[in-house]
């Protein structure tokens, strides 16, 4: 149409849990439903700055959220004496200079934050610049269930939840009904639109064609006690009366190479496939039967597209507690931190158990979200579209921040 191309800003940081995962599938998912109508960047705030101590930035950021009057002091006034951490009040105020420079980079009709610490900060910017009523702002959570308050804020014009416990925790957090939208976790278009056959998978990955197959992973960075259940596997997969295996192994090893060269140098007794960092993971969990992993939301919400039972062997304490009930209670896997069960568990599940197996496997099915990350961006869209057309955020932004003044 005649309508001029939208820029979409998506606020991110490379900090794990999945965020930048969720940022890409946003991204993508904008181009294969508008193409040419946005123009969508994504935005690493936090990148720069590898050094920060998040957990701590955490802590002063809601000290400093709660004090809106340090905040005014901090930007605009001159002796601010009773700021007793100065290092932390400078960091946020550094983190807004990053937002208004984002601001006059990208001129963003729309801004999407997928990071628990990107509402406040940013909202704060398009206040103070006036921005507020022209610029969409909205939340996508990739926390499956605990998630953290810093998630919420009401000046938003949506958020958009991955479960109802999150919807809840929203509405508790003071976030009108009509803010809050429940569509699922945003995963990657190429792996909820790929239509996959299990045998012709098996026989591309050059797997065993009849044993039903396990994946181990652990993120991105395989992490958690992929080793121990490895070699675990090896044992509980081979029937030593027969003296066959039942079943067969698929490793993910992501970017951690000592992991994966330590894992060929096993003797195995049973079919294995060791990989390293992979980037067609919906070709992996489509051939295999179930999947152990540590409760990454990315990973989880991905097993479920493919209805794989999950055995989660490990969390990273905070942000993916909550992952575990929300796979258990829903009846979608088990949580297990002890390899040795893990792997009796699943050999199991190949034998004598294989029933639990596919009720189980039902049960991902039921709460897999694959349209998720569309609704996710046609609910944008309409939003934009009620706005009327926005207009383009001029160069001319007020430059608000003279820090440096402040703290001397
Ligand atoms: N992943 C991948 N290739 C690999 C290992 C992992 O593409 O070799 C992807 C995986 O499919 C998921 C993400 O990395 O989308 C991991 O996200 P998750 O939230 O599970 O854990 P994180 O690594 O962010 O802690």
């Amino acid at each position: 149409g005649a309508e001029r191309t939208k820029n979409v800003l998506i606020l991110m940081s490379d900090t794990g849990g999945g965020h930048r995962a969720s940022a890409e599938a946003i991204r993508d998912a904008f181009r294969i439903e508008f193409g040419d109508e946005y123009k969508v960047f994504v935005k690493d705030l936090f990148m720069e700055h590898a050094g920060w101590p998040l957990n701590d930035m955490e802590r002063s950021y809601k000290f400093m959220v709660k004090h809106v009057q340090l905040w005014r002091v901090a930007f605009h006034g001159t002796s601010p004496r009773w700021i007793h951490n100065v290092y932390l009040a400078a960091i946020a105020a550094f983190y807004a200079k990053k937002v208004e420079a984002g601001l006059k980079k990208y001129k963003p009709d729309i801004i999407i934050s997928v990071h628990p610490l990107m509402q406040h900060i940013p909202l704060w910017v398009l206040k103070w610049q006036n921005l507020q009523k022209r610029v969409v702002f909205v939340t996508v959570i990739t926390d499956l269930n605990t998630c953290h308050p810093t998630w919420f804020h009401t000046d938003v014009s949506r958020c958009y939840c991955p479960s109802e416990e999150v919807a809840k925790r929203a509405t508790l957090d003071g976030l009108e009904p009509s803010q809050i939208r429940v569509f699922g976790l945003p995963i990657r278009p190429s792996f909820c639109r790929a239509v996959l056959v299990k045998a012709e998978l098996r026989k591309e990955l050059e797997m065993d064609p009849e044993l039903p197959a396990v994946l181990l992973m652990g993120g991105g960075e395989g992490m958690g006690p992929v080793k121990k259940t490895a070699k675990a596997l090896g044992e509980s997969l081979f029937d030593k009366e027969l003296g066959k295996p039942i079943g067969q192994l698929v490793v993910i090893c992501g970017r951690n190479r000592t992991l994966s060269s330590a894992l060929q140098e096993v003797p195995w007794k049973i079919p294995v496939k060791i990989r390293g960092f992979e980037t067609q993971m919906e070709k992996w969990m489509g051939a295999c039967d179930c999947i152990i992993t540590k409760a990454g939301p990315g990973t989880i919400a991905e097993a479920l597209m493919r209805g794989l039972p999950i055995i989660l062997n490990d969390f990273i304490p905070g942000q993916e507690v909550g992952n575990v009930p929300y796979v258990v209670d829903n009846g979608a896997g088990v949580f297990s931190k002890s390899s040795k069960q893990t792997a009796s568990l699943v050999a199991r599940w190949f034998g004598p158990e294989s029933e639990v197996l596919k009720k189980m496997s039902q049960n991902a099915l039921k709460l897999a979200q694959p349209d998720a990350v569309f609704d996710i961006v046609k609910d944008i869209h309409q939003l934009t579209e009620q706005q009327g057309p926005l207009s383009h955020i001029s160069d001319s932004l007020t430059s608000s921040f003279s820090l440096t003044s402040s703290f001397s």
